[in-house]
């Protein structure tokens, strides 16, 4: 519809229950509510578009559960509306069937909102004109085929400036979008950016949200689709705007460090690190930048909440972060901050595995064995005996565990042993079926024909 200076204005569906939920004072756009006056909605459009990208993102996402991407088409998580995904490299049409939709709601003609997914870095071709070149487009002829047309493919950079001042949120996937990420890396001739640093400070979508960054080189596939549910929600207009911290990433998704949430960071707390890739312990000396890295990897895994960085024996290089990859160069070499931290663990952490592996020993002995004084287990028989070492640790231990509670210790002193202990080396022996290993020598010398 055009307004007072006869522009077409990008239409909305809204969301006139939504007061009902939140109340009907509750501002809509960033806090407030999403949606207009017209849903709830049948259908959320998603074009994405693929910029200076390997297409990463998009293997991570179609490898996502929670929700799964099918989920998402398929509508059927309760509250969500059908999504219709307008993908390059997904979706069954092609040629000028495919990009129709992508030309409807570039001139406000869908009557449907959409949401914008881009994928890769926005590289500098708006710097020049569209006949002298571009680094990435999709599709060809223009965008006004009533002038004319062109022959000239469509940059990629002319759908982001075409759809964005329509779409319901503009969300950026994977570090090249979100930050600029490998194609912006020094050295690049591309002049290649961000989403964010394309449209400026000032983009806000039609419902009031800057652009949704979610990094990653590739990205968790889930984090994405976990954002786009969160935003769908916000559509419908029955629940808030999913928190963005302040660079406009999930909040919850990206507030810990890596190395918070790692499997090896009882390694790195006990001084013990990988000397090569392969090695267990913590990887911080041979180039992990987990310590000062914002992701959830370590506790959301990469698909299905299994593997990761870390979990899979590689070193973190902050693929996430704003400065990837050029303040993580050159990989796999330690982080130029971690040779004091790690040293300091090192140091008390010697001391502190010694005392935990002392108390590992106490632990890993029953109070029946204690009072045996051994452990009568046929695969303890040469190493069951306490030391003086672990009798005065354990002495120690135990009078501060117990203190102003039940000293169980001492209960267990005078806890009687169980009769029918090491039942078969007593009276009983001769009726253990003892298994006769078969003698080596006995078939030495046996003619072929005997065998
Ligand atoms: Fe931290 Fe990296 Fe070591 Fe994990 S491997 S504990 S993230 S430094």
């Amino acid at each position: 519809m055009p307004d007072a200076t006869g522009t077409a204005q990008p239409k909305l569906q809204g969301v006139p229950n939504a007061g009902d939920v939140f109340g009907e004072n509750t501002p809509y756009g960033v806090g407030g509510l999403g949606g207009s006056s017209a849903g709830p909605l049948d259908v959320v459009h998603v074009f994405w578009l693929a910029g200076m990208s390997c297409d990463g993102c998009s293997v991570a996402v179609t490898g996502a559960t929670n929700p799964s991407v099918e989920e998402l088409l398929a509508g059927s998580i309760p509250g969500l509306p059908p999504v219709v995904l307008h993908h390059p490299v997904l979706s069954v049409s092609a040629g000028a069937g495919f990009t129709r939709a992508f030309h409807a709601a570039a001139k406000g003609e869908l009557e449907a909102p959409y949401v914008v997914v881009v994928e890769g870095s926005i590289a500098d071709d708006q710097a020049f004109p569209p006949d002298e070149g571009y680094y990435s487009a999709m599709g060809a002829g223009g965008f006004d085929p009533e002038s004319g047309g062109s022959d000239q493919p469509n940059r990629m950079t002319d759908w982001v400036v075409k759809l964005a001042p329509g779409a319901a949120a503009m969300v950026a996937i994977g570090t090249c979008a979100t930050w600029g990420g490998i194609p912006a890396a020094a050295g690049n001739v591309t002049g290649s950016m961000s989403l964010g640093d394309f449209l400026g400070q000032d983009y806000i979508s039609t419902l009031g949200v800057p652009v949704v960054n979610v990094p990653g080189c590739s990205p968790v596939g889930d984090n994405f689709t976990e954002v786009v549910a969160g935003l769908l929600l916000f559509l419908q207009g029955i629940a808030p705007l999913p928190e963005l911290d302040e660079l406009g990433r999930p909040a919850w998704q990206f507030k810990e460090t890596v190395h918070r949430h790692c499997a090896r960071a009882g390694y790195y707390e006990e001084g013990t690190f990988a000397e090569l890739p392969g090695d267990q312990e913590c990887l911080v000396e041979i180039g992990c930048w987990g310590p000062v890295v914002q992701c959830n990897i370590t506790e959301r895994g990469a698909i299905n909440h299994m593997g990761g960085c870390m979990v899979a024996g590689g070193a973190c290089i902050g693929c996430t972060m704003p400065g990837f990859p050029d303040k993580f160069a050159p990989f796999y070499k330690a982080p130029p901050g971690s040779a004091l931290s790690s040293n300091i663990s090192r140091t008390t952490g010697a001391g502190i595995r010694r005392l935990r592996r002392l108390s590992m020993a106490h632990a890993n002995r029953s109070p029946i064995w204690d009072r045996a004084g051994e452990v009568p287990s046929a695969y303890s028989r040469r190493a069951s005996k306490p030391t003086t070492v672990s009798k005065v640790e354990g002495f120690f231990y135990k009078r501060l565990q117990y203190r102003g509670t039940v000293d169980l210790a001492k209960r267990n002193k005078r806890q009687p042993q169980p009769k029918t202990m090491n039942f078969f080396a007593g009276e009983h022996e001769q009726d253990l079926a003892r298994y006769t290993p078969p003698d080596p020598q006995a078939g030495e010398g046996a003619g072929r024909e005997e065998l």
